[in-house]
């Protein structure tokens, strides 16, 4: 059985060795499906409680939200950022879909989780025509 919660988020981003439009500084509204699959605990009727679902990745989505991901390779952009005061996090991947899908399920698998939850999906669409989708075996 697979449940599922959709999370959402502001954030500015640039992508520095993109050759088009995403090198400049822009944000997107992210919408992130976290997906557990696993057996329905005889006792609750339920795979993971949506409670404990937001307990686990709501922290993970409020530190990124409103503020401008930043991989550590840009210089540039921390100092700029940091110059404006402007809330920052600073990452050690370039911020498109596919490795925020890596980071979300890396962060979500590390936390803890019930023995019975055997996979994980994370979603990211950086807009309503694209997404970024992969998944991890526990
Ligand atoms: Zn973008």
């Amino acid at each position: 059985m697979k449940i599922a919660k959709d999370f959402r988020w502001e954030m500015a981003h640039r992508l520095q060795c993109h050759k088009g439009k995403c090198f400049n500084l822009h944000g997107h509204s992210y919408k992130m499906t976290v997906e557990f699959e696993g057996s329905v605990d005889s006792n609750t009727g339920m795979v993971l409680d949506y409670f404990e679902v937001k307990d686990i990745v709501a922290p993970l989505v409020n530190e990124l939200d409103h503020t401008v991901i930043i991989w550590e390779k840009d210089e540039i952009l921390i100092k700029k950022i940091s110059e404006l005061n402007s809330a920052h996090v600073i990452v050690p991947f370039e911020s498109t879909a596919e490795n925020l899908v890596g980071y979300f399920l890396d962060k979500i698998s590390n936390s803890k989780l019930p023995k019975e939850i055997i996979k994980i999906k994370v979603r990211v669409c950086e807009t309503e025509n694209t997404y970024a989708e992969d998944e991890m075996i526990l």
